[in-house]
């Protein structure tokens, strides 16, 4: 991996030293039709551009719909694409360590750069029982899903909203509308969140998948049992694993198994087809599929299905 991207900064660089003269670097716009670009690497940070910028930046995100985030790796094209960014936006864990390789070997002085990670309270991934640990013996690292957490949301799409005032400050009173409105929105979504887990009958969810959701769970006070940690690899649990959480589920009588977006699911139907328990979606917003992506679907909508998905589990 470190060797395929080293290979792919030096064409890239190559690429971009061929293009290189026919820009002036100093220019603030560096697009040409008036407009900041803007490169994302995952769809939460897309989403949030999109609802504070609408068509004012010229907006990409190198993930492609439906791909998985966990084992992304950038083409030359997606480097040249950071290379001529006025803003680029990542989440700043483990899943993109391939980010600080590439920003070393690059020219940043005329570009902003934000983590997600270093908007919130940084937690690091948590181990608890049940759940299988990678063999690498690799320290735990923070945990990067931070956008779970609404009110988490709220803190990126403040900064998200900063950067594009500084960048582009002839727009900044229609991002700083927009950022306020989308944020009310946000606070509403964690308003249904805190009613919902307020009249619960329990505080325990169950997912037989990866769990990216500590930022989520933390805010609400929830417990959980899961598989793997956030990001792991791993996607195939031993039967230890899947006969600890049938056995969590029997105990407790716990209505719902949760599985993740764009996952096999295999795991999700085993435990479902054990236990009777409904299995549902608890949707991180990683990334989304084609057909919602084309249907202009947002981290709002996901988020909304999450609260009555929860309400399933929770009564
Ligand atoms: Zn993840």
């Amino acid at each position: 991996m470190k060797r395929t991207i080293l290979i792919l900064i030096t064409f890239a660089a190559v690429l971009y030293g061929v293009t290189d003269c026919k820009q002036n670097k100093n220019a603030v716009t560096k697009n040409s039709n008036g407009k900041i670009n803007v490169t994302v690497t995952n769809f939460p940070p897309f989403d949030f551009v999109r609802n504070i910028a609408g068509d004012r930046v010229n907006l990409s995100m190198l993930l492609p719909p439906g791909a998985e985030s966990h084992s992304f790796e950038p083409s030359p094209r997606d480097i040249i694409a950071i290379q001529n960014s006025d803003i680029f936006i990542y989440a700043g864990g483990e899943s993109d360590a391939w980010v600080d390789r590439i920003l070393e070997s690059m020219d940043t002085d005329n570009m902003k750069i934000l983590a997600m990670i270093d908007t919130v309270d940084a937690v690091e991934e948590e181990i608890v029982e049940g759940m299988e640990e990678e063999d690498e013996e690799e320290e735990t690292a923070y945990d990067e899903h931070v956008w779970t957490s609404p009110q988490n949301a709220i803190l990126i799409v403040r900064a998200i909203a900063e950067l594009l005032c500084e960048a582009d400050p002839a727009n900044a009173d229609f991002y700083r509308q927009n950022a306020a409105a989308y944020s009310e929105e946000l606070a509403r979504l964690d308003a249904a969140f805190n009613e919902v887990i307020a009249g619960a009958k329990r505080k325990t969810i169950v997912f037989a998948d990866r769990f990216p959701f500590r930022y989520f769970a933390d805010a609400y006070g929830l417990s959980y049992f899961a598989a793997f940690p956030g990001c792991s690899t791993e996607t195939e649990p031993s039967a230890a694993t899947v006969a600890f959480l049938i056995n969590k589920i029997r105990a407790e009588k716990i209505p719902v198994v949760f599985h993740l977006e764009l996952s096999n699911e295999k795991m999700a139907d085993t435990i479902s087809g054990e236990t009777g328990a409904k299995k549902l979606l608890l949707h991180a917003c990683h990334n989304i599929n084609k057909r919602d992506f084309d249907a202009g679907l947002g981290y709002l909508d996901f988020m909304r299905r999450n609260v009555e998905n929860l309400r399933e589990a929770l009564y």
